[in-house]
């Protein structure tokens, strides 16, 4: 295994590990760091995002003179202009909104549309809840001395308020999120707890999964080298091809691919998806549709069976 040392040459480091083999000896445990994905590794986002989103449409419905379906499209078209489907305050921009409330402040509208706010908020309270054994496992490394590092391509302010939201924060040394302008947000006053400046790591755009120089750098930035970390994400073709291409231990969400279908074909409705993004996730797949990644868990809990040297075998062919 090359270590990897510094920033400068570390793509040139990687080593053109054998992406569509796991490998067959046991995952070294415990590992010095771990570094997760958040939605749908750690909480099912789908369910949680899309039941608040809709709840919160149904009420809109009844406050502005609009058809349901064309809110709808008015909120893709949003999202599609910040290329973010959780762009914050969204409904502030939805030509209905601008229309029905003409000449009223930010806080005037948020104001009258406070019920879909609130109905919003109250889905989230229900929903965005960590799957089983989540907050033991995270407890398990940290007694275990292994340090937690989360990755996530949300936005830096909304992934940081989920882990408050969840009481988790505490558990991780750093979040890495992805960095895109949000304008001014409409409330005065913090909406989350200050983070420490050194806690969130914005990530630039070229830095995105599946490219491994970013977890390259999380293990440079650790002083860990990427054989003593594991990896653990939902997507295969962003963030296991992504984890054995930077030389960590790929250890596959499965269990967070298993969200509701029909919540994800309302999610598709109203997402910032163009035509490109479909076409480049189309490529991705193709790219990586062989990858397998080194261990494949069914829960966040079989991570505390890993650290205790269970074999959980070579199950990356039920794929
Ligand atoms: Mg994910």
């Amino acid at each position: 295994m090359v270590l990897h040392r510094g920033r400068r040459g570390i793509l040139e480091s990687v080593q053109p590990i054998n992406l569509i083999a796991s490998r067959e000896h046991l995952v070294p445990s415990p590992p010095r760091l771990i570094v997760t994905d958040l939605d749908n590794t750690l909480y099912d986002w789908v369910e949680y995002f899309v039941t608040a989103f809709y709840a919160m449409v149904d009420e809109l419905a009844l406050l502005i003179p609009i058809e349901r379906d064309a809110l709808l499209d008015e909120f893709r078209e949003v999202h599609r202009h910040h290329h973010n489907s959780e762009h914050p305050f969204a409904v502030l921009e939805l030509p209905s909104v601008k229309k029905h409330f003409d000449g009223s402040s930010p806080t005037e509208v948020l104001q009258a549309l406070g019920a879909a706010l609130v109905a919003f908020n109250r889905a989230r309270r229900q929903t965005l809840v960590l799957y089983p054994g989540v907050r033991e496992t995270l407890t398990d490394l940290r007694t275990s001395g292994v340090t937690i590092v989360g990755h996530t391509e949300a936005l830096g302010v909304q992934a940081y308020a989920r882990l408050e939201m969840l009481d988790v924060r505490q558990y991780f040394q750093h979040l890495y999120a992805l960095d895109l302008p949000i304008g001014p947000h409409p409330r005065s006053g913090p909406i989350i707890g200050d983070p420490s400046p050194d806690f969130i790591h914005l990530i630039p755009p070229a830095e995105r999964k599946p490219n491994p120089a970013l977890l390259l750098d999380i293990c440079r930035q650790q002083g860990v080298d990427p054989s003593e970390t594991w990896y653990v994400g939902d997507s295969l073709t962003r963030d296991m091809s992504m984890a054995k291409r930077a030389g960590t231990w790929a250890i596959w969400a499965r269990y967070g691919t298993r969200y509701d279908k029909n919540k994800w074909g309302r999610l598709v409705r109203v997402t910032h998806w163009t035509d490109e993004d479909v076409q480049r996730e189309a490529e991705l797949k193709r790219q990586f549709a062989d990858v397998k990644p080194d261990v494949s868990i069914d829960s966040f809990a079989d991570i505390s069976r890993l650290l205790r040297g269970a074999d959980l075998g070579d199950n990356s062919k039920d794929l």
